[in-house]
Parts: structure tokens; sequence; C-alpha cells
């Protein structure tokens, strides 16, 4: 546990350690993830063929043990209950094409342990019961598996050696296990000095974000590839971007880096937070580009590429008057405090969060024509299969 000074009042605080600190917004209100992941939904939908394609090449176990099914960084929301239906579903339907009986279902949802699990296990579908009449009439808003929550940093070992199928992860592998300790480290070339984000930061600061990002997936890579079945399979789907400089976060830096940078600045500006607090945050999120990703499966060596590409997903906002400033900038402040309104919090306290999010708020919604026309996130989508 490292020790930060805050602020002028020399209180010293334990910072937390990220893994046990970061989640989306919990709750169902108005800045919740649940309510502010219909962009990740959409995006989701529109690879739903990829995914398939994923489940087509992947070699189906024998129908002897259930069929282990993980979803990594599931968050709380109705996009992994529906990720999780489609793959039963579409795996159901190749047992049954070949004329075989499929096997039982084992569903695994996993995220960190301050993720909203109780939102989530309600919002479970009731089990089918196939034993039932009942059960044979209405299969519609049933789940046919049985459920877990695993708690934990996908960074490290989640499952027993041997034990899983099929992975998915989407829209998580971008969040980094830490920020690097040089990025908030005064005397180092790669302090991130009047930022909270690498976009447009120094060449320093992206290199060890860099670094950090590929150090992680490393380890990711390694962790799975001993918990995976043979013939098991992959598909993996995080934040990417077109650029080859790492200070070019692309639609990650719009949302991250721009306005929300301003809005830390216009609270140092005002003396509402001194410039130490503002360097000492930093989001713990990084783009790659499709080769520092490739670099890294292909240096772990246990897993053959099927797909690994790199796919527009669209924007993050989602509204129904692109013409609206007020509307625009209300969909990015909720969007972005969904993902990182925690950590946000925990670094400034919930007034000056307040405060912040009201500013970026305000700064979008006067930027909000260039946004609706440039915000666009870009996706790394990789299908790999155990060697
Ligand atoms: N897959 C969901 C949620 C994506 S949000 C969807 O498609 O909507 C990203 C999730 O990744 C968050 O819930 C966050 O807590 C989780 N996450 C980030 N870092 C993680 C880590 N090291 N281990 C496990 N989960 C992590």
């Amino acid at each position: 546990m490292t020790m930060a000074v805050q602020g002028d009042n020399l209180v010293v605080v334990p910072q937390m350690k990220l893994e046990r600190l970061l989640s989306m917004k919990g709750g169902k209100g108005e800045t919740s993830y649940v309510k502010n992941s219909q962009a990740q939904a959409r995006h989701a939908r529109s690879m739903l063929h990829l995914l398939e394609g994923a489940l087509d090449l992947m070699q189906l176990p024998l129908v002897d043990s259930p069929f282990a099914v993980a979803d990594l960084g599931c968050s709380c929301g109705g996009n992994t209950l529906f990720i999780v239906d489609v793959i039963v579903k579409h795996v159901t339907k190749r047992y049954e094409t070949l004329g075989t009986v499929p096997p039982e279902f084992q569903a695994f949802f996993s995220d960190l342990p301050s993720n909203d699990f109780n939102v989530l296990f309600q919002l479970l579908p009731p089990l089918l019961d196939k034993g039932s009449l009942e059960g044979c009439l209405t299969a519609d808003g049933r789940r046919s598996y049985y459920a877990s929550g695993v708690p934990g940093s996908f960074y490290r070992r989640l499952f027993a050696g041997r034990s899983i199928d099929f992975f998915h992860s989407a829209f998580s592998l971008h969040w980094l296990s830490q920020v690097p300790d040089t990025v908030t480290d005064r005397r180092s070339p790669a302090y991130n000095n009047g930022g909270i984000f690498i976009h447009g930061a120094s060449r320093h600061t992206a290199e060890a974000y860099k670094k950090q990002f590929q150090a992680d997936l490393a380890n990711f890579l390694r962790c799975r590839s001993l918990e995976m079945k043979r013939g098991g399979s992959m598909f993996l789907v995080c934040l990417g971007r077109t650029s080859t400089d790492p200070n070019d976060q692309g639609g990650a830096g719009l949302l991250f880096g721009s306005h929300f940078e301003e809005a830390w600045n216009d609270l140092v500006q005002e003396g509402l937070i001194d410039e130490e607090k503002r360097d000492s945050f930093n989001i713990p999120v990084y783009a790659p580009s499709l080769g520092e990703f490739e670099e890294v499966v292909e240096a772990d060596g246990s897993f053959a590429i099927n797909k690994l590409e790199v796919v527009r997903g669209g924007s993050p906002l989602v509204v129904t008057r692109p013409d609206d400033p007020a509307e625009v900038g209300r969909a990015l402040a909720n969007s972005c405090r969904a993902v990182c309104g925690v950590l946000v919090e925990a670094h400034i306290g919930d007034r000056m969060g307040q405060e912040v999010f009201a500013r970026l708020e305000r700064r979008a919604a006067g930027h909000a024509r260039e946004l609706m026309e440039k915000l666009q996130f870009f996706h790394i989508v990789a299908s790999l299969s155990l060697e």
C-alpha cells in the first residue's frame, strides 16, 4: 500500500489499491452503469457475428461434464446476461445440429470485489426447470444455465486449472491493474504534470501506460491459458485505437481527456482543489493499437490467433436529440461518471465529484456538435484458442 499526501492540510491517507476500489457506478440511478451502458450493448450486438464465429471454431467438449463459460469484467448490467444467453444458446444449437443432447451449462460472472453483484443477481432470470411441464412451455425469459459470481482481478488466477471451456470479456481489458507508479512520481520524467489521462500527455507518460497495459495483458493471458480446458476458446473485446501514437487515444481521449481534463483544471483555477490533487489523479485506462495487443499474444505463445482486428464501435453517446447541446453534455458527463465516478469520488470526495462532473457537462454541452461528429470508439476484437 502506498501513502499519499493530501492537499495542503497534510492529511495522510492510504491510497487504496485500484482493484479494491474500482467498479462501475452501482445501483440503478441516473448515473449508474446499468442506466449508462446502452452504447456497450449496441456495440456488443454489432459484434455478435464475430462472437458466434469464435464459438463455431471451438472444439465442442464431450457432454459428460458441464460446459463452463466465464464472463470477465461482467459488471452489473444486463449486457453480461444478454451475452451469456447468446453463448449458451449458440453452443446448444451446435450440439443439437450434431444430433447430440447438449450438456448442462455453468456460467461464471466475474468482476472485481466492489462490483455491484447484488444488482446483477437481482437481474438474473429464473432458472429454467426442464423437468417441469411449465418449463417446457415457457422457456422464454428463463435461463438455461447455473450461475455463480466470482470476485477477483482477471490479472490473476480466478479459476481452477483446466476448468473453463469459453472465456468472454467485453469492454474491460483496457482497464489497467494500476496507474504506473512513475506517472504519479514527481521526480520521474513520466510524471503526468497537469493531466489526468495520457491523451496529449508526454511521450514518457504514454510509454509508462503502454508498458503497464502490456504487462497486465501478459498476466491475463498466462492465467487464462492455465484455466482453460484444452480445445477451449476466448473472445475478447476492449477499447483500441487506430493511431500508432499512444498519446492519441482516439475516442477514449475525448471521453477521459480533453473536456474532462479542462473540468479538473476549472476546479484548480477556482481554488477548489490544488494542482497536486489533480496531478495525483489519473484514469487507469489504455486503448492499445492492434500491434501492441498482438505483440503480447505472440510473446505469450499459448494461443492460436483465429481473429485479431480493430473494429469501429461507434459513439458512447446515446441521445434522443443529437442537436440538443444540453442533452449531449449530460450524456457525456453521465457516460464518464458511470465508468470512472467511483474513482473520482474516492480521490476528491462526493461533493467535489459533483462539481467536476457538473463542469464536464457544461463544457461538453459547449462542444456538443463536435462531440457528436468526432466521438468514435474503436475496439480490438480477439478470438483466440488454446494451442
Ligand atoms: N462487460 C460489461 C461491463 C464492462 S465495464 C459490458 O459489456 O457492459 C468494465 C468492467 O471491467 C467493470 O465492471 C470493471 O469493474 C471490470 N474490471 C476492470 N478491471 C478489472 C480487473 N482487473 N479484473 C476484473 N474486472 C475488472
